[in-house]
C-alpha cells in the first residue's frame, strides 16, 4: 500500500496533446480529487477504460470510508448500485464481500421497485475497497491535499472560460493531467456543528477544503450551502435488546452484483437489526434546548428524507418516531441508531438516549454532529458531468448537491468514464432517462438543479417498469463495454450470453400458443381462467402468480426444459412476463402526457388533498407554484415526470 501510495512516477503518456500553459506536458490522463464513494468509482472507472489515472486524497486510510450510515442500497438506491455494477463499478461487488445483514425492501410490491439493501461491516468495506483500488491496473493513489487547480487557455473549438491542466498540492507541487474530477464531498468550506460549538472540518476529525472552494468561486462557479448530520454512536454491550423488536435478515441473501453467485457471509451468521421508538420525553428535551442547537436554527437546507431527530420533532409534533439500531460490523461493539441524527450538546444527547426504551443504560461512544458545506449548482454541468465553465473539469458526488453513497458512486462512474473519453478524444458516454436511474439522477441534477440534498427514489423515474434492478446489465453492460471500454471481457461475455438466451426464450414462449382450456389441463396447479376463448401464449401463462418456468417446462419439456434449468434465466423470464404488459401501458401514459400538455388545471386544486402517489416534496412545489397547465407543471424544477403522470391521471378522473 505504501509503495503505491507514496510514489508519483512519471507515467509515459499514452496520448499526445499540446503543452500546458507553463510549457509542461501533462503527466496523467485523469486525476481524481477525493477518495470517497464518488472518487473511488471515478478513479477505477477511468483506469478500467484504459487511461492512466491518479487518485489524490487527504488520507489513503480513509479511502472507502462510510462517513455516516453502515448500510448500502435501499429503494431507488439499490437500483443505482445495480447500474454501477452493470458498468463494472465497485460498490456492489464490495458490498457482497462485506455485508452482515442483507434484506430486499419493498418485497410486497413488484420486482421493479424492490430495494436491495444491506448492513455493511464498516471496517471490512474499507479494507476491501482499498484492496480493490490499490490493485487496479493503471491506477495510482497519492496522499495529499489539493489546494488549487492549474488552468490554461481553452481549446479553440470549444466554448468555456479556460481548461484545467492539473492541480497544485498542499506542498506547492504541481501535478499535470488531461482531465480532473472533483469529488470532495462535504469538504468544501465544511463546518462541523455540535450544540453551540462549531469548527471548520470536512467531517469530524478531517480538515476542510478551503483553497479549492475559493478557486471555484474565483472561476465564477455558482455555489450554494447545504447541511447534513449523523447520529451519536452507541456501545452495543450497553443496550438492552431483550425489550426491542428484532428484525432478521433474508435467507438466502440476495447479492447486489451480477457477478456474485452468493454473498460472502453464511445466511445463518448474519446479524439482526432492532427497532425502538421515541416518546414525549425526547420531544421535551429537544424543545427545551433549541437555544443550544446552532445547526438546527440555521436556515441552510438539510436532507428532507433523512432528517435530524430535531427536525422530525419540530415538523411533526406529538408523534412517535421509529429508530433502527444497526450493527456496524461483525466484530464491532458499535451500534448506529438510524433516525437519531442530532446536534444537541453531547450531555443533552445522552439525556435523549437515556429516555428511549432499550437505551436507558446505553453508553454514547461518539456524539452526533452536523456538517454544513458548499455545493456546486449542478446546472453548470453537462450530462457527461463535465463543467460548462472550465473544460475538462468534471464534478461528481455530494459536491453536486446529492446525498448518499450510491448517488455519489453512480456519478463517480460516469465522471470517470467521461474524463477518460475526453482525453482520448472520444464522444461522451451519456445514459438517458429511458435507460437508467443514473440517467434520471444526472438529468434531474443538470437540468433542474437542487436546493436541498438530492436522493434517489423510484418515484423520480418515469420508466420504472422497464428500468428494473434485474435487467440493469441488459441495459448498460454492452454499452459500457463497446462505447466506454470500462467493462471486463468476462462480464461482457456473461451479459451477452444472458441477453441472447433471454431473447431466444421470450420468442419461444411467445410462439407456444394454446387455448386456455389446454393450458389449464397442462398446469392443473394454476388457476388459469378458461373463460377466454382466444389463444394464450406461454409468456401470457407465465404472468399468473403461481406459474413458474418449472411448471411450463414440466408441461412442455421440449423446448422449455433448457431455459427452466438455468435458475437465474428462469427467474428473469418470470419478471419479463409479469412486466410485459406494464411496460407497454407505461409507454402509453407517457405519450398521453405529451398529448395533454395544454390541459388546464383547476385554480382551486388542493394539492395536499390529492391521494394519488405524489410525494410531499412534489405537493409543496405544486402548491407554491400553482401551475395553470400540465405543460407548466413539467417546467417546475424538481417535479418528476412520474409525478406529472400521476397528477394528470388524477385531474382527468376528477374532471
Ligand atoms: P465523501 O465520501 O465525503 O469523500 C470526499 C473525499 O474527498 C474524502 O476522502 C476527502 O478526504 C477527500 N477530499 C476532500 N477535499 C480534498 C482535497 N482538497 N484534497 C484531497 N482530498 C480531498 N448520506 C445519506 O445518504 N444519509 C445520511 O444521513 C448522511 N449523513 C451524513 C452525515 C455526515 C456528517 C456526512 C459527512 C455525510 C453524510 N451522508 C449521508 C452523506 C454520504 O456520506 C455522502 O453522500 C457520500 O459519502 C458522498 O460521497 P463523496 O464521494 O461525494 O464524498
Amino acid at each position: 500500500l505504501l509503495r503505491r501510495r507514496r510514489a508519483l512516477p512519471s507515467a509515459p503518456m499514452p496520448w499526445r496533446r499540446r503543452a500546458g500553459s507553463d510549457g509542461t506536458a501533462p503527466r496523467w490522463d485523469v486525476l481524481v480529487i477525493g477518495g470517497g464513494h464518488a472518487g473511488t468509482e471515478a478513479a477505477a472507472a477511468a483506469a478500467r477504460s484504459g487511461v492512466r489515472t491518479l487518485l489524490v486524497t487527504h488520507k489513503a486510510d480513509t479511502i472507502g470510508q462510510m462517513s455516516c450510515n453502515p448500510s448500502f442500497g435501499g429503494i431507488g438506491k439499490g437500483h443505482l448500485m445495480r447500474e454501477v455494477d452493470a458498468l463494472d463499478g465497485l460498490c456492489a461487488r464490495i458490498c457482497d464481500q462485506s455485508g452482515v445483514h442483507y434484506k430486499v425492501l419493498n418485497r410486497r410490491k413488484g420486482p421493479a421497485v424492490w430495494g436491495l439493501r444491506a448492513q455493511i461491516d464498516r471496517k471490512l468495506y474499507k479494507e476491501n475497497m482499498q484492496k480493490e483500488i490499490l490493485n487496479t491496473p493503471l491506477l495510482t493513489v497519492h496522499e495529499a491535499s489539493v489546494e488549487d487547480l492549474l488552468l490554461m487557455e481553452p481549446e479553440p473549438d470549444r466554448p468555456g472560460k479556460c481548461q484545467v491542466s492539473g492541480v497544485i498540492l498542499g506542498d506547492g507541487s504541481r501535478v499535470h493531467a488531461g482531465s480532473v474530477i472533483l469529488t470532495t464531498g462535504t469538504f468544501l468550506r465544511g463546518m462541523v456543528f455540535i450544540g453551540l460549538k462549531m469548527h471548520p472540518a470536512g467531517r469530524l476529525g478531517d480538515q476542510p477544503s478551503i483553497g479549492l472552494a475559493q478557486t471555484l468561486e474565483k472561476l465564477g462557479f455558482a455555489v450554494g450551502r447545504l447541511k447534513t448530520g449523523t447520529p451519536p454512536r452507541l456501545a452495543k454491550d450497553s443496550i438492552d435488546f431483550s425489550v426491542l423488536q428484532r428484525h432478521t435478515a433474508d435467507n438466502p441473501p440476495v447479492p447486489f452484483s451480477f457477478l456474485s453467485e452468493a454473498v460472502w457471509i453464511k445466511p445463518e451468521d448474519q446479524l439482526s437489526c432492532y427497532q425502538t421508538l421515541t416518546n414525549a420525553k425526547v420531544e421535551q428535551i429537544i424543545h427545551d434546548n433549541l437555544h443550544l442547537n446552532n445547526h438546527v436554527r440555521e436556515t441552510t437546507r438539510g436532507p428532507r428524507y433523512c432528517p435530524s431527530l430535531e427536525s422530525k420533532v419540530l415538523r411533526f409534533p406529538n408523534r412517535i418516531h421509529q429508530l433502527w439500531l444497526e450493527p456496524e460490523g461483525l466484530d464491532s461493539n458499535i451500534i448506529y441508531p438510524q433516525g437519531m441524527s442530532m446536534t444537541l450538546p453531547p450531555e443533552l444527547q445522552e439525556q435523549v438516549i437515556a429516555c428511549i426504551p432499550g437505551l436507558e443504560k446505553a453508553k454514547m461512544v461518539q456524539p452526533g454532529y452536523g456538517v454544513q458545506y458548499d455545493f456546486l449548482d449542478p446546472r453548470q454541468l453537462s450530462a457527461s458531468l463535465e463543467s460548462r465553465l472550465v473544460q475538462r473539469l468534471f464534478f461528481a458526488g455530494q459536491i453536486n448537491g446529492t446525498t448518499g453513497y450510491e448517488e455519489a458512486a453512480a456519478q463517480g462512474v460516469i465522471a470517470g468514464i467521461n474524463a477518460g473519453l475526453r482525453v482520448s478524444g472520444k464522444p461522451p458516454f451519456i445514459i438517458s432517462r429511458t435507460e437508467g436511474y443514473i440517467g434520471v439522477l444526472i438529468d434531474d441534477l443538470t437540468t433542474l438543479g437542487t436546493n436541498e440534498p438530492y436522493r434517489m427514489f423510484t418515484s423520480r423515474v418515469e420508466f420504472r417498469m422497464s428500468l428494473r434492478p434485474d435487467n440493469a446489465d441488459s441495459r448498460l453492460t454492452l454499452r459500457g463495454f463497446e462505447e466506454a471500454g470500462c467493462v471486463s471481457q468476462q462480464r461482457y461475455a456473461q451479459t451477452s450470453q444472458m441477453k441472447v438466451t433471454l431473447e431466444e426464450a421470450i420468442a419461444v414462449l411467445k410462439s407456444l400458443q394454446f387455448a386456455a382450456t389446454k393450458w389449464a389441463r397442462l398446469i392443473p396447479e394454476a388457476s388459469i381462467s378458461t373463460s377466454r376463448s382466444s389463444l394464450a401464449s406461454a409468456l401470457d401463462i407465465l404472468q399468473y402468480p403461481e406459474v413458474t418456468m418449472e411448471h411450463l417446462a414440466r408441461a412442455i419439456p421440449e423446448p422449455l426444459r433448457k431455459f427452466a434449468e438455468w435458475r437465474e434465466l428462469a427467474e428473469r423470464l418470470k419478471i419479463e412476463a409479469v412486466y410485459e404488459w406494464h411496460v407497454a401501458s407505461q409507454q402509453q401514459e407517457i405519450e398521453e402526457v405529451r398529448r395533454d400538455e395544454a390541459l388546464q388545471l383547476p385554480e382551486d386544486l388542493d394539492y395536499f388533498a390529492i391521494d394519488a402517489s405524489l410525494s410531499q416534496e412534489v405537493r409543496e412545489k405544486l402548491d407554491s407554484n400553482r401551475p395553470q397547465t400540465i405543460g407548466a407543471v413539467s417546467r417546475i424544477p424538481g417535479i418528476t415526470p412520474a409525478a406529472i403522470v400521476n397528477l394528470l391521471t388524477f385531474v382527468k378522473t376528477n374532471q
